[in-house]
This record gives C-alpha cells, sequence and structure tokens, in this order.
C-alpha cells in the first residue's frame, strides 16, 4: 500500500511547532512530499508541478492554526485545492434542447465507451424517463456494432439497425433521420476507438461531430491512463469541443490522479465515474471522495 501524505507529512513539520505561520522553505519541503503522492497516484506531471505550485503559493504565510499541526494544516490545504481544482459537484447532462439531443462519447479503444454508452443510456432512460436510441459508429472493430446491439438488448434501449458498409457519417445521419421520425429524445454516438490517438481517427471524428453537433461530446478515460493522460486529453480537446469527461474502472485500484489531469488539461468537468462492468455500474463523480483517494 501507498503512505498515505498525513503519513509523509508527519515528519516534516514537527520541528515547526509553536511558530506563528507556515513559512516558504517548510512549505517546499511539504510539497515535495505532495509532488510524490500525486505521482503515484496516476496524476500527470506538468499538472502535479502546476497544481504544486499553485498550492505553495496559497500556503506560504498562512497562520498555523491553533487545533492542529502544522502538517495537517499543509493535508488540509491540499486536499481543498484539490476538490476545488476537482469541481463542480454536479456535473449534468446537457438535454434541454429540442429534441432528439445529441451524446457523442469518444475516447481510445478500451476505455470503456461502449459499456459506457449502455450505462449513460440505460441512466437517462430509466430516470430521466427519455426515449433513448444508440448508434454504434465504430466501422473498424468488426463486432463492435453486435456489441452495441447486444448491450441494448440488455439495458431494453433501442439500437439503430445495422447497415453493412455504412460510414460513420453516414450512420450518425441516418441515425439522425430515424430519431426525428421515431421521436427519440436522445441519440447516443458510440465513436470508433484507436490504440493510439491518430489523424485519421480524430478527422473521422470532427465529420461525425461537424454533422451532427451533439449537446454533449464526452472524453471517456480509463483511470488507469497516467502520464498519457494530457497526451490524450489534449489530442481529444484540441479536435472537438469536449463537454465532459468520464472516468472508467474507478472501482479498480486507480487512485484516480487521471481525473486531476483530464480536469487540468481539458477544463472540462468529469461528469461520471465508471464503478464496474455491469450496466448499472456509473454514477456521478464526486470530487471530494477522489481527492482523498488520490491523497491516500
Ligand atoms: P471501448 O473499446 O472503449 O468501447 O471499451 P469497452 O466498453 O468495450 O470496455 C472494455 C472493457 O472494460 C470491457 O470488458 C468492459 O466491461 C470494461 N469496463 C468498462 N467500464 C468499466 C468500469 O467502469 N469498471 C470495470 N471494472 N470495467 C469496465
Amino acid at each position: 500500500m501507498f503512505e498515505s501524505l498525513s503519513e509523509r507529512l508527519g515528519g516534516v513539520f514537527d520541528r515547526l511547532k509553536g511558530r506563528g505561520a507556515l513559512v516558504e522553505a517548510d512549505v517546499r519541503t511539504a510539497m515535495r512530499e505532495v509532488r510524490i503522492a500525486l505521482l503515484e497516484a496516476d496524476v500527470a506531471l506538468p499538472v502535479a508541478r502546476e497544481f504544486v505550485d499553485k498550492v505553495t503559493e496559497q500556503a506560504v504565510g498562512q497562520q498555523v492554526l491553533r487545533s492542529i499541526t502544522p502538517g495537517q494544516q499543509v493535508v488540509k490545504i491540499v486536499h481543498d485545492a484539490l476538490v476545488e481544482m476537482l469541481g463542480p459537484d454536479t456535473a449534468e447532462l446537457n438535454l434541454g434542447v429540442t429534441p432528439p439531443a445529441v451524446i457523442m462519447l469518444v475516447g481510445l479503444q478500451g476505455s470503456g465507451k461502449t459499456t459506457t454508452t449502455a450505462k449513460l443510456a440505460k441512466l437517462i432512460s430509466k430516470t430521466q424517463g427519455k426515449k433513448v436510441m444508440m448508434a454504434s459508429l465504430d466501422v473498424n472493430r468488426p463486432a463492435a456494432q453486435e456489441q452495441l446491439a447486444v448491450l441494448g438488448t440488455q439495458t431494453e434501449v433501442a439500437t439503430l439497425p445495422i447497415v453493412q458498409g455504412q460510414q460513420p457519417v453516414e450512420i450518425a445521419q441516418r441515425a439522425l433521420s430515424s430519431a426525428k421520425l421515431q421521436g427519440f429524445d436522445v441519440i447516443m454516438l458510440d465513436t470508433a476507438g484507436r490504440l493510439h490517438v491518430d489523424q485519421a481517427l480524430m478527422d473521422e471524428m470532427k465529420a461525425v461531430a461537424d454533422i451532427a453537433k451533439p449537446q454533449e461530446i464526452l472524453l471517456v478515460v480509463d483511470s488507469l491512463t497516467g502520464q498519457d493522460a494530457v497526451n490524450v486529453a489534449s489530442s481529444f480537446g484540441s479536435q472537438v469541443p469536449l463537454t465532459g469527461v468520464v472516468l472508467t474502472r474507478m472501482d479498480g485500484d486507480a487512485r484516480g490522479g487521471a481525473a486531476l489531469s483530464m480536469r487540468s488539461v481539458t477544463g472540462k468537468p468529469i461528469k461520471f465515474a465508471g464503478m464496474g462492468e455491469k450496466l448499472d455500474q456509473i454514477e456521478p463523480f464526486h470530487p471530494k471522495r477522489v481527492a482523498g483517494r488520490i491523497l491516500g
């Protein structure tokens, strides 16, 4: 197990007892420990650096509170700054448009896009009573469209019938017109993923976004993504106007540092967390819980 930040900082601030304010040299020593804790939690290095610089500025000169030790005080400052950066608390989907609202999911292959598409479709149809249709635009992976159809059956959510040979833009157009005809409130578009970010994928994704004009473009990211998070977030974010992030596999061992990286690079809210393979295992993202988990 990792050592918690409070444990790490235990010794660092002992000698500070009795002083009135946090002095820069001590804060810098403590922040080295904070940086290590962030990196161990999978926060990308540039993001960890930027965060530490910001928090150092905030902490230096703060009066030491009587009720807690200086070490605890630094942990609190770091924790509060993390929560603020990870927020907002209630990130909702923007579905209040003339139907059909379009939600597009993008991300690397294996990030959990297809599963998340089905989970969100189920959530929206069950909790909001909306009529939802899912469509897979993944024509590269042979069984991708069938996989979504199977998930559609399991979740009792409609899927767009498969027409072999159609390209992603054509499928998106077909999804839009059939949703309009059949009175669907929401269309969920599951796009193709690649193992690495590549330009052909990006061009295809942009073309679909131009046609479908989604209200939501959600970047789906595996919470175990480490140093690659900055690259993933900035590549997708520079190509399409992301509206939020979904972090998957938060049920696993990941400490959740990818959340901070995503938030910092995209500037967009993390809206949901995937909590397992089952189709009801998705929940709103809780900044406080994740801040605690990052700090250990
Ligand atoms: P895609 O290639 O991005 O569409 O990824 P998939 O949706 O096919 O997911 C890849 C694997 O990750 C599948 O085995 C899913 O069951 C699993 N998966 C997706 N989300 C989660 C999650 O939140 N927790 C866990 N434990 N597994 C997940």
